[in-house]
């Protein structure tokens, strides 16, 4: 598997872990933030790549450590392999206090859950080697208990599922315009309202960002393009705005 160096400089770096072979399931990014001997991974992905992503985690950290497995949310993509970094990996787990109680159901060994933390919904601040890395609330977008991670040292913004995109055969969008017909129908309906978005909005655009890294598709780099991505969002009408007459008894 191939490793993607996003940032490197004075022992911090963030590696992307390209997209692996799900077979049927969507496949996914991971993530490895690094700072001197202390390694994050973010949204580790399902039993089907488990053996892949550890094998490159191992590779892409070198001698750091495992400390944080972080989860933006609950989707099996995400978590369906937790059990078996926390009982391969002495690091502990994050994810929203709403869905900590859920999570055992995908068969997480009782003495290693105990390493996994609730995050309140205001999110928090995660203490990585000698940095602090934001977890920011990103609720509705789209899980209810949903958060991103933002690294002000490679001011890179860790989006989940906002910003994916499906079918494209580029790791960094070029071409927005392009882009987006990759990116709308996914956003239309698994995000939950314009709402949601532009909250979400209000708190990240004073942020200082030079890439968006979604957990599916193409990274987006440089503010004019991180700007132009953040207006298409501004103006969508995505779930409950784009489809208020679902609620009809089926004939
Ligand atoms: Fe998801």
């Amino acid at each position: 598997m191939s490793q993607i160096v996003l940032f490197d400089e004075g022992g911090h770096r963030n590696i992307l872990l390209p997209e692996q072979d799900a077979g049927a399931g969507v496949a996914s990014n991971q993530h490895i933030v690094i700072d001197g001997q202390s390694a994050l991974l973010l949204d580790p992905g399902g039993t089907k790549v488990y053996r892949d992503v550890f094998t490159a985690a191992a590779k892409a950290k070198q001698t750091a450590k495992l400390e944080i497995v972080f989860l933006s949310h609950q989707d099996p993509d995400i978590v369906a392999a937790l059990n078996g970094w926390l009982m391969t990996t002495e690091a502990r787990a994050v994810v929203s206090k709403l869905w900590h109680r859920f999570i055992p159901h995908f068969g997480s060994d009782k003495l290693v859950y105990s390493r996994v933390d609730p995050l309140p919904d205001e999110g928090t601040v995660l203490k990585l080697g000698g940095c602090e890395l934001l977890v920011l609330p990103a609720h509705f977008l789209h899980s209810v208990g949903n958060f991103h991670l933002y690294d002000p040292r490679s001011k890179i913004l860790y989006t989940g599922d906002l910003g994916a995109s499906l079918g494209e055969d580029y790791r960094e969008v070029s071409d927005l315009a392009a882009h987006i017909p990759l990116m709308e129908g996914f956003h239309r309906r698994y995000m939950s309202s314009n709402a949601a978005l532009r909250a979400w909005l209000k708190m990240v655009r004073p942020l200082d960002i030079e890439i968006v890294a979604p957990q599916h598709g193409a990274l987006m780099r440089g503010r004019p393009m991180i700007d132009a991505f953040f207006d298409w969002l501004e103006g969508l009408e995505c779930g409950i705005d784009y489809m208020p007459d679902v609620f009809r008894v089926p004939a």
